[in-house]
């Protein structure tokens, strides 16, 4: 199944932030984070330094960019989410204090998915309608909570290059399809908890995004590209990110955008009956028992 893109687009490029803060390292490591310091100032980098400089990146190419903010890093750093919608950027709920859904009961997720809406309402004065889950984990029951709460698109799993409807008991909503080879943390994501893991060289990363774009750029899909301001934001990252742009600003007939503007445009798709329209696997797998029974 393919998409059309607007004005006769080829496809749509997003590129994407997760702007966490120090958010996740208070749900990962608990009791480290009651006493130590260095992991909480090492990702405190992206909204003091890492931000300034996405804003600029984005300022210079004059790109929209998308921001999904936890709720509790959005009340702690207020000015800087005001300055991301006032100079014109998306932004998406992500979350309270970046809570992994695995862990949470049903009542516990929207919970706290009311909290992150009615968090980013009071510093906005709107509340986000678009979702990107925190460490892009999904429960069967999250997609009828986000349409029960008004969420129209969510950005969280990895079947497709192209958005599509994802049919629900309660409804559908509007599925922006990611992958983790499209998201900074992967290669340059480095704490101390992960120190075996090796950082990757940024010209091998160049290579992987901007080989996987030229299929986006075959298949007419929507490129979403992942970044945490406090990994990216580093300026040897941000050069990488930085010779990606240029290098998609090359190809002719791609729509630069934000996942609110696709959001926005599938909607109309979807309402038009022109959008592709998928459904989860089963709980239990096809005809499982009869194959047991032989
Ligand atoms: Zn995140």
């Amino acid at each position: 199944m393919t998409i059309t893109w607007p004005n006769q687009k080829r496809m749509a490029v997003c590129l994407t932030w997760d702007f966490d803060g120090e958010s996740a390292a208070y749900v990962r490591y608990p009791k480290q984070s009651r006493k130590l310091l260095s992991e909480l100032h090492q990702r405190r980098y992206g909204p003091t330094l890492g931000m300034k400089k996405i804003l600029n990146l984005l300022d210079k190419y004059q790109l929209s960019g998308t921001f999904y903010i936890p709720g509790y890093t959005a009340g702690v750093y207020r000015e800087v989410t005001k300055s991301i919608r006032e100079q014109g950027h998306a932004i998406g709920l992500h979350g309270y204090i970046h809570e992994s859904l695995d862990d949470l009961s049903q009542k516990d997720e929207e919970d706290i998915l009311l909290k992150s809406k009615e968090m980013l309402h009071d510093i906005l004065g709107y509340a986000p309608n678009i979702y990107r889950s925190p460490s892009w984990e999904l429960n069967r029951w999250t997609p009828d909570l986000l349409i029960k709460h008004g969420i129209l698109s969510d950005s969280s799993l990895m079947d497709d290059e192209i958005p599509y409807e994802l049919k629900t008991k309660g409804g559908s909503i509007i599925e922006i399809p990611i992958q983790w080879i499209l998201d900074d943390a992967e290669y340059w994501g480095h704490t101390r908890a992960s120190r075996n893991k090796t950082i990757v060289d940024p010209d091998t990363v160049f290579k992987i995004w901007s080989r996987e774009f030229d299929g986006y750029y075959d298949s007419g899909g929507c490129f979403v590209l992942t970044l945490h301001p406090f990994i990216s934001g580093r300026s040897v990252y941000m050069q990488t990110v930085e010779k990606l742009i240029k290098y998609m600003r090359q190809f002719p007939d791609i729509w630069w955008t934000n996942l609110e503007e696709v959001t926005r445009y599938c909607d109309e798709l979807r309402k038009k009956g022109e959008l592709e329209i998928k459904e989860s696997p089963p709980a239990e797998p096809f005809g499982y028992e009869a194959l047991l029974r032989g």
